[in-house]
């Protein structure tokens, strides 16, 4: 049963949703307030602490807690050999795709930490995360790493024709998103629109998602929506030349692609798409066009990158205003480590976590705009695999077995779970909450996933 202290907190903090997100879907409670102390009937779980009050907070993005949250950024492109675009009027390096999209990166996690948001930086400098090593293109980096898992890395050559450098860059970069569990993957681009051969002098943006995404295809479809909006709005604002709005394309660019789990006439090759897609939703955002010289330079600018960082910062907001359910799941006592730290090796850099010996201590926090209910299930299974983690749950997933607290928006709960045993082999935990036939991770809010073995 539900203490309570916490209902009275619970009304508390659906008073501070509803203030900031009207029309959000809020607890319900059939209870009334009642100054009564906690009932002492109320059996304690042996196993679970006591419920840390939302922290609350003025800040725009999810205000029960903030620092819940955590958003993935990844600036397009990036390292010695990938530019994205080069600067169409030739004037460097610090004009190419590569260098305005960390800059509105790094602009978009000023902000979003200024709001208390915890921050995943896929790059955070002009680096490439799968290596960056050819001498031909006077490029000496790290060596290449096969992350997709095809066999072949770097680029393609008579040993290895099929060899898409890229496929491994981007699948390195949904493994740092997924194993941060990030509540979203918010990915910046600037277009080149090119028309037979030539590059057309027009400026607009456009949202890319996929509708073909197992983890909450109205929720991507909703930030990819939000965030269109957002930047269209802000740099149409300051923009003196005319710009389009092209709103949201579903299409399966890598990044935002899901497995491609049989391949068909159509699709022949399953490498085209990720082996790993990313667990939230994920966008990819054509903030402006790099061929009309005023957009161009203003996209140089820091009043241009403020723009559309601001722009992007609102589609974020707006996105959290309106997720019902959703949870972070994360090791307690500091040990949350996001991001993953990276593995030595030619193979993929970031792996699950393994899992600590004896009982395992969860905090668990509501990130959704409204309360659990009281028979939520922390579900848990192993799968077998030699991959990082998994990108789909196990075939079975039960019950732990304990009693998770009906927490309000923002509340956290630490309990210490015994996890099924791990199978023989190495092999992968996914750890989700359930209620009633509602799976957190189906719902685009990343699994907890712990490994038998050190990669
Ligand atoms: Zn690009």
């Amino acid at each position: 049963m539900r203490p309570v202290r916490a209902v009275i907190r619970g009304l508390v903090l659906a008073m501070l949703v509803l203030l900031a997100a009207c029309g959000a879907d809020l607890p319900i409670s059939t209870q009334a307030p009642s100054a009564e102390p906690v009932p002492t009937d109320a059996a304690p779980n042996p196993t679970t602490g006591p419920i840390e009050a939302a922290p609350g907070s003025d800040s725009e993005i999810y205000p029960p807690n903030p620092g819940a949250i955590v958003v993935a950024i990844d600036a397009g492109h990036g390292g010695c050999l990938d530019w994205g675009v080069p600067d169409p009027s030739e004037r460097g390096v610090q004009l190419a795709e590569k260098t305005l999209t960390l800059g509105i990166a790094q602009a978009l996690r000023d902000l979003l930490e200024a709001d208390g948001v915890r921050v995943v930086m896929i790059r955070d400098s002009d680096e490439a995360l799968a290596g960056d090593d050819y001498p031909p293109l006077d490029c000496e980096g790290p060596p290449f790493r096969d992350v997709n898992g095809d066999g072949m890395s770097g680029f393609g050559n008579d040993d290895q024709p099929e060899a898409t450098r890229t496929r491994d860059e981007l699948q390195a970069r949904l493994d740092l998103a997924n194993l941060s569990r990030a509540d979203a993957l918010v990915s910046i681009h600037i277009n080149s629109p090119f028309d037979a051969g030539q590059p057309v002098e027009i400026a607009f943006s456009e949202t890319f998602y996929t509708d073909e995404t197992p983890w909450g295809v109205d929720a991507t479809a909703r930030l990819a929506d939000a965030i269109e909006s957002g930047v269209v709005a802000h740099l149409g604002a300051i923009a003196d030349y005319d710009r389009g709005d092209r709103g949201t394309t579903a299409h399966n660019f890598y990044l935002v692609a899901p497995p491609l789990l049989e391949e068909t006439e159509e699709r022949p090759n399953r490498w085209a798409q990720p082996t790993r897609g990313g667990l939230m939703p994920v966008v990819l955002s054509e903030v402006g066009s790099i061929t009309l010289r005023a957009e161009h330079d203003l996209l140089a600018s820091d009043t241009g990158q403020d723009a559309v960082a601001t722009g992007l910062f609102e589609g974020i907001a707006a996105f959290f205003e309106d997720r019902p359910l959703a949870a972070r799941i994360g090791l307690a006592g500091g040990a949350d480590a996001v991001p993953p730290s990276e593995v030595p090796g030619d193979g993929p850099p970031y792996w699950a976590e393994v899992v600590p010996d004896g009982p395992v201590r969860l905090t668990l926090t509501n990130t959704g705009t409204r309360a659990w209910a009281s028979d939520l299930d922390l579900v848990a299974g192993w799968q077998e695999t030699d991959q990082p983690y998994l990108a789909f749950p196990p075939d079975a997933l039960e019950p732990i077995g304990v009693t998770v607290p009906a927490l309000a928006p923002g509340e956290s709960v630490t309990i210490e779970v015994t996890l099924p045993p791990a199978p023989d082999g190495r092999s992968v935990a996914w750890i989700s909450l359930r209620e009633g036939s509602e799976l957190f991770s189906d719902l685009g809010s990343p699994a907890l996933q712990l490994s038998s073995e050190a990669p």
